[in-house]
């Protein structure tokens, strides 16, 4: 269905860009001239995007053997932090991954843009899936932040993070059904959305919304536990979604993503009685809920990692960490509450230097060195766009600002022969 729509799909892509964007429109001629050469095989690139993977919480629990999945990751292939942006959060660092440009330029600069929460709208540089659906690379995407509206692409689209919907006030994070989405379309093609829903059902888009100070209020572990009930609901919906549009729809490139860790972190870290907002009626409660989180992502990363042959490529991903709020950032206007401004939350992400809260990277493949860390930051969010173009052999746009990362591959061969080589 989606190769017999294909041209009317770029053709709605171009438009839908141009209306959007008219740098990404230039671009377009561009892209076109740099296609992919129809001889040489497209190899198949993952990528699974975490919210906020913190190496603090997963050493421990790799060393205990509670992620074996990710250490087979690791065992295969290349590992360490990515260099993120400055006071990152979600919509601004995806967009920078996705663009490989810095949000003043890209348009997507936090949750609110101008007071109104980041949408697809306002992008002002092409996306990576943007490039690759031109390039006839097909597209396939889930629950990455900041992509709702969903706009055409060479495959499928479901919108992730920022959807909007019932009570979705601006600058407030929520979790609507895909019933309940308002707005734009979370789906697409449109088609789409009734098969995933008989498939999966009505899944939530993105993790649930944290309970406030109210909420909370004389009920803590009652309302603790019922949240973290809820969250494992939710993951388990987005792990059969994911199952399902692999199996049924696979795609040369696959980007998926995964919200709900970073929403425990914010006020369930596992933090001590000397950290700052240590409440013990709520910090003392589940102390195990965090590192939990990532625990049970590596069993959703076990049936990703299903679909996953040798021959493809298969990038982890986060956008940030996650550390516990300083003493002396008291004044920080954002230390104490969440986006919502009414949880209380004792973990943040938006430090000023980004190197404080390192998003994390896995990759592995054909060619990708194995069982290699990555010392310092050799690799950052912006490079990420011109890596899997250059898998697909499509160069970067003159305006990415990242770089091949050439230390994850072994030896001399430039990754676009390495992934002609692991072809069977
Ligand atoms: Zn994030």
């Amino acid at each position: 269905m989606f190769l017999v729509r294909k041209s009317l799909i770029l053709m709605g892509l171009v438009c839908a860009l141009a209306l959007t964007s008219g740098v990404a429109a230039q671009t377009a001629s561009e892209t076109a001239a740099q296609a992919a050469p129809s001889t040489r095989p497209k190899p198949r690139v993952f990528v699974l995007g975490v919210n906020g993977m913190e190496w603090d919480i997963i050493r421990p629990l790799l060393l205990q053997g509670k992620m074996p999945n990710l250490a087979r990751v690791i065992k295969n292939g290349t590992y360490g932090k990515l260099r993120t942006l400055a006071a990152p959060n979600c919509p601004k660092v995806y967009t920078a991954i996705e663009t490989s440009t810095p949000p003043e330029e890209n348009g997507i600069t936090g949750f609110l843009v101008g007071g109104i929460t980041a949408n697809t709208h306002m992008l002002k540089r092409e996306p990576l899936w943007s490039v690759l659906s031109k390039n006839k690379i097909s597209v396939g995407m889930a629950n990455v932040p900041a992509t709702f509206p969903v706009l055409p692409v060479n495959g499928y689209m479901v919108s992730g993070m920022l959807t909007r919907g019932k009570e979705c006030e601006d600058g407030v994070l929520c979790s609507p059904k895909l019933s309940e989405v308002e707005g734009g379309d979370a789906v697409y093609p449109t088609s789409l959305a009734s098969e995933l829903t008989t498939a999966v059902g009505d899944f939530n888009i993105d993790c649930s919304r944290m309970p406030s100070a109210e909420d909370l209020k004389g009920k803590e572990a009652q309302v603790v536990n019922d949240w973290l009930a809820e969250v494992d609901r939710i993951r388990a919906q987005q792990t059969k979604l994911f199952d399902y549009l692999l199996a049924h729809h696979p795609t040369d490139f696959t980007f998926l993503g995964q919200s709900c860790e970073d929403r425990v972190g914010h006020w369930l870290y596992p933090i001590q009685p000397f950290h700052q907002g240590y409440n013990p009626k709520i910090n003392g409660l589940r102390p195990d809920a965090f590192p939990q989180q990532y625990v049970a992502f590596d069993k959703l990363l076990g049936v990703v990692l299903s679909h996953v042959d040798e021959n493809s490529y298969f990038f982890i991903l986060s956008d940030h960490g996650i550390k516990p709020l300083r003493e002396f950032e008291e004044t920080d206007p954002h230390a104490h509450m969440d986006h919502e401004k009414t949880t209380p939350v004792i973990a943040k992400h938006d430090f000023g230097d980004g190197d404080d809260v390192p998003g994390s990277f896995f990759a592995m493949g054909p060619g990708i060195k194995k069982n290699y860390r990555l010392m310092g930051f050799p690799v950052s969010v912006y490079d990420v766009a011109p890596t899997i173009l250059h898998l697909y052999g499509i160069a970067a746009l003159p305006q990415m600002r990242g770089q091949v990362m050439a230390e994850i591959f072994d030896g001399k061969n430039p990754p676009a022969t390495v992934a002609q080589k692991g072809e069977k």
